[in-house]
């Protein structure tokens, strides 16, 4: 295939690539800098064809990702949140001797040469051949996921997956010459780089931002600047609670696309209620993006699921228990090709040609599909399986409780058991029996956590967020039982 962003230029070179920061770059534009930038790397960089990105959402950010595509090189994508030493597992793990970062990033990282934007922008141009064509399977960006549940696996992308990905997200949720997307998500992450992609891939507008200016970002959507926006659950209860008293989404708005983790169905029903279009959807970063999503028109209806696998994924659900809850499994164009250094893992999550996503679900009579938790999370209690999103979700809703996260911890009897930890909101807290008098009422029995404890040290969370229940577990911060 032609290089995207040539090809770009040959169709629509006048149509706006990127708005960022009061700035907007047509497609020759943007290729015209990122043809430059390639040409001031190549007089700083080394021949190792790794070079990884610490970068915040900013333009020059953008250019230099596109400028190392241009250059054939494999972008190594990291997460400025990381404490350097994750940073450094993933430089090492990755086999990288350069990191292009922000000017603003101040940490020193051993063992690597780090490159300032501005060196390299004030850098010589040296003479480069960029690259003709992108063949579909070469890798092209390495992506560590979350470490939610063990260390971070470097994901290998090929221009392909980014390819399949962009069209089955626009087979999906359509496409038309004057689509605007929101990149508010990171672009180090899957959910934001694949905007980059598809703008590339569909000739679309990206309007980037730096942070996630709830304000802003409704004034462009309530101006009818943009038509699609991806968010994360926390980003569209922001964007939810932050609307103006009376305003409502215009209809050229289309699409606000959902995804990295569990939203809660009463957002979901508020979202509903103020007239706006959110796409659920599930995926990860081996998915490059999305590969499941739940069509808007059923929203209502399939309240809670995450929808059908696009166009060109296949799903199953596969190791079913008699209620029907299994092992979600995928083929699709999209998934890696492999992690860094862990082929045996890789190789491992496949089950006759399928790949196992280590989360569990359960499809409806119309296959829609609801996920209920990761297989790893789950608790085998006296031969049920108790998934803690389901307690949590019951939990979370008494106001006492600002957040609780619920582990497994072994028992004699019951072979496991689960327990929750528990942070209650500032001068409130429960009895031991209140809370499972709540819980009894809500829940099977098995369900109720036999124990609870309060959150002593703060929650182990990845950078995005995301508590890591492994660390609850192995940490045991279960020395403060609530009696
Ligand atoms: P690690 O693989 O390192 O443990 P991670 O799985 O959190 O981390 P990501 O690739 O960022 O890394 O996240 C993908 C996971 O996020 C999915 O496997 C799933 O568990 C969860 N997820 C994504 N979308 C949804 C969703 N809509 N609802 C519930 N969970 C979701
Ligand atoms: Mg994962």
């Amino acid at each position: 295939m032609q290089n995207w962003l040539t090809k770009r230029v040959d169709l629509t070179p006048e149509r706006t690539a990127i708005t960022y920061a009061g700035q907007q770059l047509s497609f020759l534009q943007l290729s015209q800098a990122v043809e430059k930038l390639a040409q001031q790397l190549a007089s700083k960089l080394d021949d190792n064809p790794r070079v990884a990105i610490l970068t915040t959402n900013t333009l020059t950010g953008y250019e230099m990702i596109l400028a190392l595509q241009q250059l054939g090189r494999t972008v190594v994508l990291l997460n400025y949140r990381l404490a350097p030493t994750e940073i450094a597992y993933q430089l090492n793990d990755a086999d990288v001797t350069q990191v292009l970062q922000t000017d603003s990033y101040t940490e020193s990282l051993a063992n690597v040469q780090q490159l300032p934007f501005s060196e390299i922008t004030a850098a010589p141009l040296a003479q480069v051949e960029l690259q003709s064509n992108f063949d579909l399977d070469q890798v092209t960006t390495i992506m560590y996921t979350s470490g939610t549940t063990g260390k971070p696996k470097g994901v290998e992308q090929t221009f392909g997956n980014h390819f399949y990905s962009a069209v089955g997200s626009a087979l999906n949720l359509g496409l038309s010459a004057d689509d605007a997307w929101v990149a508010a998500v990171p672009i180090f992450h899957i959910s934001g780089l694949s905007i980059m992609m598809r703008s590339l891939i569909y000739g679309m507008e990206v309007r980037l931002y730096e942070r996630f200016d709830v304000k802003q970002i409704n004034a462009d959507i309530i101006n009818g600047e943009v038509t699609t926006i991806s968010v994360v659950p926390t980003m569209l209860k922001s964007l939810l609670n932050e609307l103006p008293v009376g305003a409502t989404y215009p209809s050229r708005f289309k699409t606000m696309l959902l995804g990295g983790g569990p939203s809660d169905l009463a957002t979901l029903n508020k979202a509903q209620l103020a007239g706006v279009g959110v796409v659920q959807s599930y995926g990860m970063t081996e998915t490059a993006s999305q590969i499941i999503a739940l069509d808007p028109k059923d929203a209502l209806p399939k309240m809670g699921s995450v929808g059908k696998a696009l166009f060109p994924v296949e799903l199953r659900v596969a190791h079913m228990t008699t209620e029907g809850v299994g092992r979600v499994q995928v083929k699709s164009p999209t998934l890696t090709v492999g992690y860094l250094n862990k082929m045996d893992k890789y190789e491992a999550s496949f089950e006759d040609g399928w790949f196992d996503t280590g989360d569990m679900g359960y499809q409806d009579a119309e296959g829609y599909l609801y996920l209920v938790g990761r297989e790893g999370d789950m608790i085998s209690s006296g031969g049920e399986n108790v998934f803690p999103n389901e307690i949590e979700d019951v939990y979370q809703q008494l106001p006492e409780i600002k957040e609780i996260s619920v582990i497994g911890v072994s028992d004699e009897h019951w072979g496991a058991v689960p327990v929750a930890v528990i942070e209650f909101n500032q001068g409130q807290q429960l009895t031991h029996q209140a809370l499972v008098d709540f819980g009894r009422q809500h829940l099977a029995h098995y369900k109720v956590p036999k124990n609870y404890y309060r959150l002593t040290n703060d929650w182990p969370r990845t950078a995005s967020g995301k508590i890591q229940r492994y660390l609850l577990q192995e940490n045991t911060n279960l020395d403060d039982k609530i009696l």
